[in-house]
């Protein structure tokens, strides 16, 4: 591999870029202790949190005594076969799956990230953005630390091998007290899993049974999916270690001053068959498209939803204004998400290859086309054409959320603020651009409250521009320290 140092305004620009990496994971976790199929549950599980990445999935496993790890780029499906999964034994698990958008999609930021410390093997499985990760990596490669990635995820597993804590729990306690931001995660040790919800509670961690081991799981769904029985959520600042099939609480953080549950992943990104904290994703999304519906009617002759992220609240504002419900946009299910192709051109071409309108519905017809939410405004430009193609008369854009108006620190991958549309245009300029007739957009105080009946403190930050914990960056960019890659390098 041949390497050539860079320029001092490339390695500003590339610390830029990696500083953007280091913001923009989606992610979902999966661990269970105490379970003669551990590693095949594990995969049911990550199998149901496949929405939450789709880039690269991974498994360790542990006998009590030494773990294995199978990791690779891709689906769930496309990387574990029976043959891996048989080579994964032990009676215990962590699981995780991952997407990332900008730069470094390579297997080396693939989870659960592994390491053998002084006090054994760990496993981290983490979800959720840390905002003082690039500070605190700085600190440690000046002190000698080699990265091998480029996850923020990887500054606790290096906190936690420094630590002289006497135990595993005890030093990943040490090293969640450094950091600041978003983490639910899972770890496992050669003897016990250890779950962790940061004190802002942003990501959501639950707890579940099954056959008296111990689960826990991003959401609900993936208990459902190996029929684990639902204990309860992680609370914000918890953290439990389970060993012997025994569940220890703790609570070692200072407070936060107040809870911070992303309210997007009611709105997007988790799936609606889980429950959040006790509240149903689905009941909660029809209930954002019927206070929709109230705060923005018009006389139309169908409700269309964008398939599938506006499918339930499409059908609240169906229900609530009394107008009939279409299909009217049928959606491919063999594409990936819009979000994962690389580049602009794919992009539009993901929106054309996921959708098709129905033509014998929209004819002559007034839709309502209700989506959950608009990022660069690329999905909606495209299939309000279409649907003007297929005929619709008029075509009126209901938005369940409030103008997406900044990005996410705590780990949804949204992109950079320049590039949102609602923070460089008006209502009526995003109306224009994407060609509607009119647009609407849930407000922030109907959004707010819509989620009082959720109970909890929120963190709407993506649309409140208030966000609960700032991201640090270094105030100087060190020299020398970056590395043009002629070769792609995974050591994993
Ligand atoms: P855009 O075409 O950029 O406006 O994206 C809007 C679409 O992306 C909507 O259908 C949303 O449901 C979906 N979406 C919103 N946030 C995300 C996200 N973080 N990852 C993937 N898709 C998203």
């Amino acid at each position: 591999m041949s390497r050539t140092l860079f320029s001092p305004d490339e390695q500003r620009a590339l610390l830029r870029e990696r500083e953007d990496d280091h913001f923009h994971d989606e992610c979902g976790v999966f661990g269970i202790h105490g379970h003669p199929e551990a590693a095949h549950l594990t995969y049911h599980g990550l199998y149901a949190l496949q929405h939450r990445g789709q880039e690269s999935c991974g498994i360790v496993s542990s006998n009590g005594h030494e773990q294995t790890v199978h990791r690779g780029m891709g689906l769930v499906s496309d990387v574990f076969h029976e043959k891996t999964l048989a080579a994964l034994g032990g009676r215990h698990a962590v699981g995780h799956v991952r997407y990332s958008t900008s730069g470094d999609s390579s297997l080396r930021n693939a989870q659960p990230f592994y390491a053998t410390t002084d006090g054994g093997p760990v496993a981290i499985a983490h979800n959720g953005n840390l905002v003082n990760a690039i500070p605190i990596r700085r600190e440690l490669e000046a002190r000698g630390a080699i990265f091998s990635t480029t996850s923020d995820s990887e500054v606790i597993v290096h906190l936690l091998a420094r630590s002289r804590e006497p135990n595993p729990e005890e030093r990943l306690i040490d090293a969640l007290s450094r950091v600041k931001g978003a983490f639910s995660l899972a770890m496992l040790t050669d003897d016990a899993l250890i779950a962790a919800r940061d004190p802002y509670g942003f990501r959501p961690l639950v707890l579940g049974r099954l056959d008296g081991a111990w689960v826990v799981a991003s959401e609900t769904c993936a208990l459902d999916l190996i029929e684990a029985r639902y204990e309860r959520d992680l609370e914000p600042g918890e953290v439990v270690v389970i060993r012997r099939g025994r569940l220890r609480t703790l609570r070692p953080f200072a407070p936060a001053p107040r809870e911070a549950f992303c309210i997007f992943e009611y709105i997007y990104f988790s799936r609606p068959d889980s429950n959040l904290r006790r509240h149903n994703v689905y009941s909660f999304r029809k209930e954002l498209g019927r206070a929709l519906a109230r705060e923005h009617p018009v006389g139309a002759d169908l409700v269309v939803p964008v398939l599938d992220s506006g499918s339930a609240a499409a059908m609240g504002y169906a229900e609530e204004a009394g107008i009939p419900y279409e299909m009217a946009l049928i959606r491919n299910h063999y594409v990936q998400r819009t979000f994962i192709q690389p580049a602009q051109s794919s992009r539009n071409f993901g929106v054309r290859v996921k959708h098709n309108p129905v033509h014998d519905l929209l004819e002559g017809k007034r839709a309502v086309l209700v989506d959950d939410s608009i990022v660069r405004g690329t999905t909606l430009t495209k299939i309000v054409h279409m649907l003007r193609s297929a005929g619709a008369r008029e075509v009126h854009v209901r938005i369940s959320s409030p103008p997406n108006v900044g990005p996410c620190h705590y780990g949804i991958d949204t992109p950079t603020r320049e590039e949102l549309i609602a923070h460089e245009h008006t209502v009526e300029e995003i109306c224009q651009q994407i060609g509607a007739d009119s647009v609407g957009y849930l407000s922030l105080e109907g959004l707010r409250r819509t989620a009082t009946s959720l109970k909890g403190g929120f963190c709407d930050a993506c649309f409140s521009d208030e966000y609960p914990v700032e991201i640090e960056t270094p105030d100087v960019v060190p020299q020398l320290s970056l590395f043009r890659q002629a070769d792609e390098d995974d050591p994993a």
